[in-house]
């Protein structure tokens, strides 16, 4: 019986150590991309407080983060976003 064809190569193995990180590289300058075609905040003028009943938590680009009241993120803004902030993209849901 031959169960070579199951086996990893040894070369095969030392593409998976090399490509999985410049992979892994990749996602992040895309990442970090994305976040810099995005607003400044003080080019929308966020501000971390609501401005009257509207807040970032109502807006329709609003992340949430990992709990209701803990910072998120925006889809339009660059930069960690309060959940009571608000800017002059403000959208309702
Ligand atoms: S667009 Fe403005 S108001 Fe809406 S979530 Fe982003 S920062 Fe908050």
């Amino acid at each position: 019986m031959n169960d070579s064809r199951n086996r990893i190569s040894r070369s095969d193995a030392l593409k998976g150590i090399i490509v999985l990180p410049a992979l892994a590289v990749g996602f992040g300058a895309l990442t970090l991309e994305a976040e810099a075609a995005k607003a400044s905040k003080a080019s929308v003028k966020y501000q971390s407080h609501p401005k009257g009943s509207q807040k970032c938590a109502g807006c329709r680009f609003f992340i949430k983060g990992k709990t209701a009241s803990a910072n998120g993120a925006c889809q339009v803004v660059a930069g960690s976003i309060s959940p009571n902030g608000w800017c002059v993209s403000w959208a309702k849901k």
